[in-house]
């Protein structure tokens, strides 16, 4: 793969005690661009700035789509990245909805394990943190003609990161925003999804909640989300969490989660799960345990939701599931744990 290396890293003067969430970025990037009907072979640059045309068509029709995933390390300074494939064939998905080329799978794992091999010593060590690496495509053609554009940049980014959402949040159950439609895109990771998740969200924040749970665009009467992370949760001892559908993103960290339930032997459906049957739950104490569940948190756990201005107070739950998924989660990516499904990559490129 072509590499052009920085002159001096900047790794030396970060301060790994004060990292902000996704505002520092490692010294590469891989940049590919599609034009003339391909892709280029991806290459690995210094992170910097590009420069683009006002006409790019991303900017007026938002054709952008990203994912997120991290990068691990182990005990003994070993890479690992967590079901890269699944992220790659979700890439390309997102990208069919969006009408943006796809990109060879094989070229794009290639990618992702020479920058984190290049980019290894900036895997945090501390137990909570690691290397968030954001991939993404955006038009770059300069024409506003709407249409699908005829160019598009990919880039990978990557930036250390600590565990966010650390503390139990508050979230209010939306009845008159929408996330996402029947027949829309809230299954792909498009950009303009979370453009129109702020505004509502907001509104929440300034009632006092940290997140809005999504609930169906028809009748606001299922649960969708929770914000951008998949929900579960928990009546008695059955963990439940909503199916998934082209209003809900199939989430990996939900899907590995539902498989290690499998393992540890806790129950777990997947179905729709009605707002009452929450209002009821928590009246009848059937109602233990509620989290969001995704690359960033992981699990993050859910202390009150709020419902027609009424706030629902859970207390903590004993042996909660969030926490023993979490660890048996984190035990797989950080190599402390057998790997049964063979999620765990190693990273491999010499560079
Ligand atoms: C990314 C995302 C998730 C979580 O997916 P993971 O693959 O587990 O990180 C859930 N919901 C939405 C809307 C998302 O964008």
């Amino acid at each position: 793969m072509k590499i052009n290396k920085v002159a001096e890293s900047r790794f030396g003067a970060v301060d790994y005690k004060t990292l902000p969430f996704g505002s520092l970025f490692t010294d590469h990037m891989v940049v590919a661009d599609y034009k003339d009907g391909k892709w280029s072979t991806p290459e690995i640059v210094p992170y910097g700035p590009m420069t683009m045309y006002p006409s790019s068509s991303v900017l007026h029709y938002g054709q952008a789509l990203f994912e997120g995933m991290k990068a691990y390390k182990d005990n003994e300074g070993n890479a690992f990245l967590f079901r890269p494939d699944q992220n790659i064939k979700r890439f390309n998905r997102s990208c069919e909805r969006l009408a943006i080329p796809q990109m060879d799978e094989q070229a794009f794992l290639s990618a992702l394990d020479h920058l984190i091999a290049l980019e290894r010593q900036w895997i945090p060590d501390e137990e909570g943190s690691s290397l968030y690496i954001r991939p993404f495509v955006f038009a770059t053609e300069p024409a506003i003609k709407a249409n699908p554009a005829l160019e598009y940049r990919f880039c990978i980014i990557c930036a250390p990161v600590a565990s966010y959402f650390a503390d139990a949040i508050a979230v209010k159950i939306e009845e008159k925003f929408s996330r996402a439609a029947p027949g829309g895109f809230g299954y792909a990771k498009a950009a303009g999804n979370y453009a129109g998740q702020f505004y509502p969200t907001e509104l929440a924040k300034a009632e006092g909640y940290q997140q809005v749970v999504w609930t169906d665009a028809q009748t606001h009467s299922y649960l969708e989300e929770a914000g951008t992370m998949n929900i579960f949760v928990r009546f008695n001892d059955t963990l439940v969490t909503s199916p998934v559908s082209d209003t809900i993103l199939d989430g990996i960290t939900r899907k590995s989660m539902i498989a290690l339930c499998k393992d540890l032997g806790i129950k777990v459906e997947e179905r729709a799960i009605a707002v009452h049957e929450l209002l009821e739950g928590f009246e009848n104490g059937n109602l233990i345990e509620l989290f969001g569940a995704g690359t960033a948190a992981v699990v993050s756990e859910i202390k009150s939701f709020g419902y027609r201005g009424i706030n629902y107070e859970l207390d903590a739950a004993e042996d909660a599931f969030g926490a023993v998924l979490k660890k048996a989660l984190t035990d797989i990516q950080r190599n402390r744990a057998e790997d049964p499904h063979e999620w765990r990559y190693q990273i491999k490129a010499n560079v």
